[in-house]
């Protein structure tokens, strides 16, 4: 069954004559369970389609539903309960400087004020899972590129999202690194059961990690299928 499902959703920019269409019409779906791979230049329309799936923009026409509810109509209140269940990683990590791995881990958790026993239980959990429990207590500057990201993708699990949203995620990262980083994502999908999407402009990164895969261009799906299919020669 999908838990994201894009129905004919449009998001324009500006008003008047000088609107700007960055995604038209897009359809489709991914499935609970899977690793889905969102590929597409620069422009795109890849952030977009990002914003939309977090809740950050609403569609200007069109649907998104996540795990069977309609988010473009839903209600502001209702939306962060939506986003709660969504994780983020970043191309440029997004760590705080002043913390620690531990600090960095733990913060979502303090911000749905779960209890100082449960978060060191779960951080330290979160450090095994990622490899870094000899890291806690560095700061991100002491840190390699995959090692901070792989704190970003602790992180972004902390609360147990069923959705993991990686967006250029290895873009940043040497292709050994990102080698590292794919095979933990990859872990992530089997043994925790959490549906990925890998948004990126490199198709390696893609080819390497996803079940199935849509092309982005100008806004529009313009290829739709297994990585088998879309990258195969006709
Ligand atoms: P990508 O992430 O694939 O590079 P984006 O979704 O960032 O693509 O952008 C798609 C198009 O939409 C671009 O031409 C961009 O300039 C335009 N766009 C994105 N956000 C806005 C905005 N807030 N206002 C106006 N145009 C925007
Ligand atoms: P901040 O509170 O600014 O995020 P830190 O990043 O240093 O500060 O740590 C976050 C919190 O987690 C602190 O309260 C600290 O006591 C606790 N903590 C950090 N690392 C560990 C650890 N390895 N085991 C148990 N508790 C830890």
């Amino acid at each position: 069954t999908a838990i994201i499902e894009f129905r004919e959703a449009s998001k324009t920019f500006g008003t008047g004559t000088e609107t700007f269409t960055a995604l038209d019409r897009v359809s489709l779906s991914v499935e609970r369970g899977e690793i889905f791979g969102i590929i597409g230049y620069s422009g795109a329309g890849k952030s977009t389609l990002v914003r939309l799936i977090n809740a950050l923009e609403r569609v200007s026409s069109g649907a998104v539903v996540i795990d069977g509810l309609d988010i473009s109509t839903l209600p502001e209140k209702r939306l962060r309960a939506v986003r709660r269940d969504i994780g983020m990683v970043f191309q440029q990590f997004n760590l705080f400087r002043s913390r620690t791995v531990f600090g960095n881990i733990a913060y979502p958790l303090k911000v749905a004020g779960w209890p100082k026993d449960r978060i060191t239980a779960r951080v330290t959990e979160l450090l095994a899972f990622v490899g870094l429990t000899e890291k806690a207590w560095a700061y991100p500057e002491q840190l390699s590129g995959g090692q901070k990201q792989r704190v970003g993708i602790a992180r972004a699990l902390a609360t147990n999202p069923a959705i993991l949203l990686a967006d250029e995620s290895t873009s940043a990262l040497d292709p050994e690194t990102t080698a590292d980083v794919l095979r933990l994502l990859k872990r992530v999908n089997q043994e925790l059961g959490v549906t990925i999407v890998v948004i990126t402009h490199e198709m390696e990164v893609v080819r390497s990690i996803a079940d199935r895969v849509a092309v982005l261009d100008g806004g529009r799906v313009v290829e739709v299928g297994t990585v088998f299919d879309v990258f195969s020669d006709p």
